[in-house]
């Protein structure tokens, strides 16, 4: 199956039915169907041709889900930016791609004024929104084309999304998403969750994001999608106003939402399927997000785990209000191990998840392996990085480089990164279970461990901390905190006090950068 078809359908059917709504303009799944149509055929009439990549830079709006489409159409390579990466990542990004074509929201028009130089392989610029005299504008290429559908010969195989990793822990990656990964994935999620097409969707994962795929999806089923870019009091306004029955947040997001004492002013109570995911969700969050639901309430909060190379989804845990503390009771069965969230479920239909040793041999329940997947949602590699391909998939199996924990029920937690546990003196600490013990201090704002070289230890645990504003607490009494919550050997050697933490365009912390000012 090839994404053309997933929406080909849903018109055939719904083609009168609303797709999208944006700022008060709705459009019907037939209007939509033209303008992706339009979209391939203008890009084409631009020469561009199929296996070319077409960088997007973005808000979250509507035109976003036309260009995906319309560029899977004619077998184009949709390569989407993180909308807060700085300019010389911008540069990194599509210059690696190779990429002939850069279509972008006019609030980046100045952005890309300043790389344009810096871009030799780019020729063709399109600008969306207000007109750019030194791009083509998106509303009039479209006017000029035909939208009658084009054939193309897109197969399976083909990549459809050049999907770069938010690069936490080194320069992103381009993920080679084919259209099978894209149409099984969205398959496995029909399959999984419970969200249905007569649902009005909402999703505010970033779209040049791989969780764009819970918004693709919503689509490919035929559900009414309502778009905005995230505010709390904006998002709650909507939710209320157009009745939202499911909601992709992410869990930043999510926590941010749940603890905005606005939100009390809005009725929340359409929501069905709320799913979560790109890092871990916490019992705090979810308690304060149910508290706006009665328990018998059938509202849902889906916590997903996955990622980039994976096209999106590994796992979920469905969570309901009356199911929660069962959940974080889940929390304590971790073996001499503090969860750094809620559990991240079984893995979803289709998936094969195993957790293995450095050898690559299976670890028994209850123990920490590294979690390694195998699927048809597995990335064809990373584009034009072979090496680092041959490290991360091995006989079909993506080594995610994440370590995960089974239950003997079959369920699973995800503990921390490989590259951010610090082997210390034969003993292994799992820097987010000492960050998650830090970060309930009342004085801290945030906080990274990071593992330092060390002679005898091999590396040592060292604490990064912020402090909330006024806070004069010091790295003994930080230690002493430590004290009784966590094995003695896991207590931080060392507590350095900083303004604040490098963190990448995702909001996710650089510990890589971390280590390197603090190793000098
Ligand atoms: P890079 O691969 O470039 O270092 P990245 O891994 O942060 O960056 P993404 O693919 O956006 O890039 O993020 C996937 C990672 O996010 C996972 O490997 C995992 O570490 C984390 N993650 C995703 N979902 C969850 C979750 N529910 N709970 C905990 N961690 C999660
Ligand atoms: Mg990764």
């Amino acid at each position: 199956m090839i994404m053309k078809n997933m929406i080909k359908n849903v018109v055939m059917e719904y083609g009168t039915k609303t797709a999208t709504v944006f700022e008060e303009v709705e459009r019907t799944y037939q209007q939509f169907y033209n303008r992706i149509n339009k979209v391939s055929n203008s890009l084409i009439n631009l020469m561009i041709k199929k296996g070319d990549r077409v960088v997007l830079l973005l808000n979250n709006r509507p035109e976003y889900f036309e260009l995906y489409f319309g560029i899977f159409g004619f077998g184009g390579i949709a390569v989407p930016l993180n909308t807060r990466l700085a300019t010389t990542e911008l540069i990194y990004i599509i210059n690696h791609s190779g990429a002939n074509t850069l279509i972008y929201e006019d609030v980046f028009k100045e952005k890309i004024a300043t790389i344009i130089n810096d871009l030799p392989e780019v020729k063709n610029f399109v600008s969306v929104g207000e007109k750019d005299e030194k791009s083509l504008n998106y509303e009039e290429m479209l006017q000029d084309a035909e939208s009658t559908e084009i054939d193309c010969d897109v197969v399976e195989d083909d990549i459809a999304f050049l999907c770069y990793t938010s690069g936490t822990t080194g320069r992103p990656k381009g993920a080679m998403i084919t259209h099978k990964n894209m149409t099984q994935m969205c398959s496995y999620q029909l399959i999984e969750l419970p969200r249905f097409r007569h649902y009005i969707g909402m999703c505010l994962f970033p779209f040049f994001h791989i969780g764009v795929m819970m918004g693709l999806n919503k689509i490919a089923m035929g559900m009414t999608c309502v778009f905005a870019n995230f505010s709390t009091e904006r998002i709650a306004k909507v939710i209320e106003q157009y009745k939202v029955n499911d909601l992709d947040i992410t869990a930043t997001q999510l926590k941010i939402f749940s603890n905005d004492p606005v939100i009390q002013e809005y009725d929340l109570t359409s929501l069905k399927t709320v799913s979560t995911g790109g890092g871990f969700s916490s019992a705090d969050t979810l308690r304060k997000f149910f508290e706006r639901f009665k328990e018998d309430d059938d509202v849902v909060v889906a916590n997903i785990y996955g990622m980039t190379e994976n096209t999106a989804h590994v796992m979920s845990n469905i969570i309901s209000p009356k199911t929660l503390g069962k959940e974080i009771k889940k929390m304590d069965l971790l073996p001499g191990i503090k969860a750094s969230g809620l559990g991240a479920g079984k893995p979803i239909y289709g998936m094969l998840v195993k957790l293995v040793d450095n050898n690559g041999y299976q670890v028994p329940e209850n123990e920490a392996g590294e979690l390694i997947v195998k699927g048809d949602t597995v990335m064809k590699g990373y584009w034009q990085e072979p090496d680092k391909t041959a490290e991360a998939v091995i006989d079909g199996w993506y080594y995610t480089g994440d370590i995960g924990v089974r239950l003997e029920t079959g369920e699973y937690f995800v503990v921390d990164r490989k590259k951010d546990m610090i082997v210390s003196g034969d003993e292994n600490i799992y820097s987010a279970e000492v960050e998650n013990v830090l970060a309930t201090h009342p004085e801290i704002e945030e906080v990274a461990m990071i593992g330092l070289p060390h002679e005898v230890y091999g590396e040592v645990a060292i604490a990064i901390v912020v402090l909330k504003e006024e806070s004069s607490v010091n790295d003994q009494e930080l230690q002493d905190f430590c004290r009784g919550k966590l094995a003695g050997y896991k207590i931080p050697k060392q507590v350095h006090f900083a303004q604040q933490l490098p963190r990448n365009a995702s909001g996710k912390i650089l510990k890589h950068r971390l280590k390197a000012t603090y190793s000098e």
